[in-house]
């Protein structure tokens, strides 16, 4: 296994050292940084499993840094260093907010050589299963397994699907959220085979409900990296004819950013796959940077808008705004819409009465097991929710006048 990596940045030259000194007592691979700038630069080619943050310095440069985190290193074990009295104020938020790593452990100047010890030794301990040979160690033993999040019909009520969400059953550190490990394995080869396993296992789930009668589609996660090989198209579509799954019951979910890293490639693979009759969902709308040019040449059949969009959307009127405009473009160009991260009743009527078709979120369920998802099925089907649906009621507060 490879060892830890951590990067520490300190405006202090001095404690940067300090800390890595410390750190490499306890095995790690360890550089001190003290610039954003730099910061950038090292860690594109160092890669560190950890980062020590100093959140004086998120005060000052802190945007840099953070995008940066969120964009390219969700992986890392973020370790913020505050003040002797603790108090971080905004740059904690600005960290928590910046849809980055999460923060691992909080460290306070000054920092005794025993206390740092403890935290690179217990962090280093839990992190360090994730590496290249440990994903495809997980992948071997098939370790990783599907959840199910169900999509709401909005008119209706009743479930259209499901979105199929993978989580690694890692044996010492329990359930992994994709977050943790999908960025790493995003840049190695282990990818390919990850994608495997989701679509051969949501064609299996889809196989054993359609052999109880319970008819329902699933949306798969793609990555950019799977769109490297014209092959994909072929590939997927083969799986399903060995599942005797018809192809337009699985959905390919792609992000924004993803179909955009090479829009050539992608029409031409998208194409393939929309030409053999699969779906096509472009996720996380509205956060990356499509031109309108490229996404209406784009052969996508429904769009998803990103949950950061819809969170605040009962409060701000800017949010509500840029939703509804993302609805009216999706609908002039032919595409279905669906909003994801709905988290309450006052969210779903907004992007309800703003013409979104259909959602998922926290407030109608959390991503389930099979045997949840299927007992779901059987009680929030077309049929089943005619009767009894209770988050599409009819005297729900009308928010429509606030946009
Ligand atoms: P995504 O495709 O946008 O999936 C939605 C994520 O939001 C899921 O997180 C889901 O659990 C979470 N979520 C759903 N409703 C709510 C809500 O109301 N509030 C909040 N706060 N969160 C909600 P999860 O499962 O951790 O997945 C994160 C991301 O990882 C996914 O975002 C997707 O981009 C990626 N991912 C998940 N499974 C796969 C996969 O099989 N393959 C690939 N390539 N990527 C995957
Ligand atoms: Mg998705
Ligand atoms: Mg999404």
């Amino acid at each position: 296994m490879t060892p830890s990596r951590v990067l520490i940045i300190d405006g202090d030259q001095a404690v940067g050292s300090y800390i890595a000194a410390i750190a490499a007592k306890s095995g790690f691979a360890a550089e001190a940084v003290t610039s954003a700038e730099e910061f950038r630069q090292r860690i594109a080619t160092l890669r560190p499993s950890h980062v020590v943050l100093d959140l004086r310095l998120v005060a000052t440069q802190g945007d840099e840094l953070l995008r940066e985190l969120a964009a390219n290193h969700q992986a890392v074990r973020l370790m913020v260093m505050t003040d002797n009295d603790g108090s971080v104020g905004p740059a904690s938020r600005l960290v928590e907010f910046s849809n980055g790593p999460k923060i691992a452990a909080t460290l306070r100047k000054p920092l005794s050589a025993a206390d740092l010890s403890a935290v690179f030794e217990d962090t280093a301990d839990a992190v360090g299963a994730i590496d290249e040979a440990a994903l495809q160690q997980a992948v071997d033993n098939r370790q990783f397994h599907l959840v199910f999040q169900p999509k709401i019909d909005l008119t209706h009520g009743h479930t259209v699907g499901f979105e199929a969400l993978l989580r690694w059953h890692h044996p010492r550190r329990g359930i992994i959220l994709p977050g943790e490990f999908l960025p790493l394995a995003e840049t190695l080869a282990v990818m390919d085979e990850l994608t495997t396993i989701v679509i051969d296992r949501a064609l299996d789930q889809l196989r054993r409900w359609s052999d109880q009668g319970l008819e329902t589609t699933l949306a798969v996660n793609v990555s950019a990296v799977n769109l490297k090989s014209f092959r994909f198209a072929d590939r997927v579509y083969q799986s399903c004819l060995k599942a005797g799954i018809a192809p337009d019951r699985l959905i390919i979910e792609l992000t924004e950013t993803a179909a955009m890293a090479d829009p050539v490639r992608a029409m031409d693979i998208m194409t393939r796959l929309r030409l053999k009759g699969f779906r096509l969902s472009i996720d996380d709308f509205g956060t990356g940077y499509s031109s309108l040019v490229q996404l209406q040449r784009l052969p996508f059949s429904e769009l998803k808008i990103d949950r950061a969009l819809i969170i605040d959307c009962d409060r701000s009127r800017q949010s509500r705004i840029i939703v509804k405009a993302i609805i009216d473009l999706a609908r002039n160009l032919g595409l279905s819409t669906i909003a994801e991260g709905i988290e309450t009743a006052e969210t779903l009527n907004v992007v309800r009465e703003l013409g979104c078709q259909s959602a998922q979120g926290y407030h109608f369920a959390r991503p389930l097991d099979a045997v949840q998802a299927e007992t779901w099925l059987k009680t929030h089907s077309r049929a089943a929710a005619a009767d009894s649906c209770t988050w599409i009621s009819s005297n729900s507060q009308s928010l429509a006048g606030k946009t």
